[in-house]
């Protein structure tokens, strides 16, 4: 039946998720979960709403409770908020209202893997601008032509940013959509959710990494209200189900629990920053719940490895034309402990 594909899909490789080990013995600073369980009045919400009735009737297509919350605590128009199932739905949705077949997808390098995939699944091509030496946006940016522009923003795997400023100029410059996506901008110190009044920024969220949901699978993007109208029409009728959408918005609403989590995150990633150097690791300045980890001195494909023996688990990634290195997902105390031990060892 192969022969019957899209000879798109037949020639790309699919994007490989980061690994997840069921035997639960690893210590996992791999895909950036938050180390601490999610808010209890989220989890309350989805045990009240397996109680009732909800489950067997269709949820709200719109997520119209939803998006009322997350208007508020962002100060912007419910109707500027499309649902999605996670993040990566919404990027999904993204890539098949703006590209078309043959298209041009383009971001910064390196950053996050799946942006080069939906392009391949679109039939699109992507092509990769490199970051400037010191992690800045090139200016003027080459490919103002693209149909879709992506920028992760802290980006990944670098844990670093670019200012609102330069994001402005980049939506300026661009003759098509700029995709700000912030998976991780609850641990860094701004957002770019006020550049939305641009016409052409759409700035996108999860719940997965800053709220500790990546099981559930919820994210939302933020753009002019006319444009998330068109938007609704790419989307599944049904893309988050009634749990999620339940568990998302409780989670939310409780921002004393949020900032709780989120102290001790900040805490543990200053001690990571300045534990690794005297380890003899380059790291940038993280604004993200992950450290960007180099050397010069040794190559750290060994290091990953032997940490993978010892049962914790780090992320190898390695860039054409830019280099390798680890992310190390921002762990609870315990766990940075245990990986900051392991590391003396073997170094
Ligand atoms: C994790 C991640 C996402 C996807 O998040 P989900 O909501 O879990 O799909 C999107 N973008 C970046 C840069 C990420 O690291």
């Amino acid at each position: 039946m192969s022969q019957f594909l899209r000879p798109n899909i037949r020639a790309m490789a699919g994007y490989t998720p980061g690994e997840q080990p069921r035997d639960g013995e690893y210590i996992k600073l791999y895909t950036n979960e938050k180390p601490y369980p999610p808010s209890p009045r989220a989890l309350d919400a989805m045990a009240e709403l397996l109680r009732s009735d909800r489950l067997r009737k269709y949820p709200d297509p719109l997520g119209t409770a939803f998006r009322h919350s997350a208007g508020k605590l962002l100060n912007v128009d419910p109707d500027s908020i499309l649902i999605g199932n996670g993040s990566d739905d919404i990027l999904t949705i993204l890539t098949r209202a703006f590209v078309p077949e043959g298209g041009l997808v383009v971001s910064p390098t390196p950053s996050y893997l799946l942006y080069a995939t939906l392009a391949d699944i679109q039939g699109a091509r992507f092509e990769a601008v490199p970051f400037t030496n010191d992690w800045r946006l090139p200016t003027p940016w080459p490919k103002p032509d693209a149909h879709l522009t992506l920028v992760a923003n802290p980006n990944s795997p670098t844990g670093t940013v670019v200012t609102n400023q330069a994001l402005e100029g980049l939506a300026k410059e661009l003759r098509g959509p700029l995709i700000v996506d912030e998976a991780y901008v609850d641990f860094a110190e701004t957002h770019a959710v006020g550049l939305t009044r641009l016409s052409n920024v759409i700035v996108t969220r999860t719940l997965s990494k800053s709220y500790s949901l990546a099981g559930l699978r919820f994210g939302f993007a933020i753009a002019a209200p006319a444009l998330v109208r068109e938007l609704v029409k790419v989307k599944d009728s049904y893309n988050c189900d009634a749990l999620s959408l339940a568990g998302a918005q409780a989670a939310l609403e409780d921002q004393a629990y949020f900032q709780q989590t989120h102290a001790k995150i900040i805490a543990t990633r200053a001690r990571m920053s300045a534990l690794l150097p005297k380890l003899g690791f380059d790291v940038l300045p993280s604004h993200a719940n992950f450290i960007w980890a180099t050397r010069t001195d040794r190559p750290v494909k060994p290091i990953f490895q032997e940490l993978k023996n010892r049962k914790i688990l780090v992320r190898y990634m390695n860039y054409a034309g830019h280099g390798d290195g680890l992310r190390i997902s921002v762990g609870s105390e315990a766990e940075i402990d245990r990986l900051l031990d392991e590391l003396q060892k073997l170094l």
